[in-house]
């Protein structure tokens, strides 16, 4: 039975890419050795088994840190459901969310009446429901030394791709030079942290490439 790593679960608006706007409940998976330096989940990160902790535990942080609990498919079924979240889409975020096999999660959630999307780096296996929305977040030359990986190209529904100098595009075209993604798979450059300038340069460039903008728009209004 796949158990996962939870940091957080909470219900808000998806801020940012092809679903924004919609209500939705997150749930944040712990673990991420990718190692981007704007990461802002860096709480995520560890999976030292000192943070774990209960639930309840999790459930009650007032602010994100690292502690995390365990949970079947089932039980997170059963947490969302009491927690009385009206949202009926589901986002699996991390950390790293591929670092799991997601089948029995994203099978039950959908089996019940949910939507489903993951947000993921695409440098581990996608393994997930075939109508998982998948969210391509593609993490070039971090850290870490993970590479992105061809298959997540090719499964991608959307690839946004974070933006903050011309070296970031090369890379966003590199990749879709590849050829691996598919025709329809949407394309975002989203700016990295709201700056200025990357949002100058993420505009022009969707208007030149016939690209789409995707803004944190959940930061704008303050809202996690
Ligand atoms: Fe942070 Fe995501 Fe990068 Fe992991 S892949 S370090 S969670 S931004």
């Amino acid at each position: 039975m796949s158990r996962y790593k939870i940091n957080e679960v909470f219900e808000s608006i998806q801020g940012e890419g092809a679903h924004t706007g919609v209500p939705s409940i997150f749930i944040r998976t712990q673990g991420c050795p990718v190692g981007c330096a704007w990461c802002d989940t860096k709480q995520t990160w560890t999976e030292d088994t000192i943070f774990r902790t209960s639930v309840a535990d999790v459930m009650n942080k007032s602010e994100p840190d690292e502690r995390w609990f365990e949970a079947s498919a089932e039980q997170l079924l059963t947490l969302i459901r009491k927690q009385n979240y009206v949202a009926n889409h589901i986002i699996l975020t991390g950390g790293e969310p591929c670092l799991f096999d997601l089948t029995a999660v994203s099978s039950l959630f959908i089996d019940n009446g949910f939507s489903v999307s993951i947000e993921t780096s695409g440098t581990f296996e996608i393994v997930t429901h075939p109508d998982t929305w998948v969210t391509l977040s593609p993490k070039v030359k971090m850290k870490g030394g993970f590479a992105v990986l061809d298959s997540a190209l090719a499964r991608a529904n959307e690839i946004k791709h974070p933006v903050a100098t011309e070296a970031h595009i090369d890379d966003l075209k590199q990749l879709l030079d590849r050829g691996q993604h598919a025709e329809e798979t949407l394309i975002y450059l989203q700016p990295i942290s709201q700056q200025a300038r990357a949002t100058q340069l993420a505009v022009d460039t969707c208007i030149k490439e016939n690209w789409r903008l995707s803004l944190q728009t959940h930061k704008f209004i303050g809202i996690e």
